[in-house]
């Protein structure tokens, strides 16, 4: 049985398979939610779902889409604003 503070569902159990073949299990953090739009709360494609220590070492590119309003509404919701932002 784990130590007391492996216990808790506080981490979360990453399995992990060792060369000969026998799993052991690996105690992680639990990974932040999804990014959600501002208007409708979907969540956001395109936007990793990682710590912010893992966030810092990938490229700019590859955090939100390159769009006006990415990383903050949905396709559909950019798209209403930028009709409104024209009228
Ligand atoms: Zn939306």
């Amino acid at each position: 049985m784990p130590r007391p503070a492996l216990r808790s569902r506080t981490l979360r159990r990453v399995k992990k398979r060792l060369p000969g073949g026998a799993f052991i299990i690996h105690y992680l953090k639990r990974r932040p939610s999804p990014a959600r739009c501002a208007v409708c709360g979907k969540k956001l494609h395109g936007v990793p779902r990682a710590k912010p220590s893992i966030i810092r070492r990938i490229s700019k590119s590859k955090k939100a889409p390159s769009r006006p309003y990415g990383g903050n509404l949905c396709s559909s919701c950019a798209r209403e604003k930028v009709k409104e932002k024209v009228r």
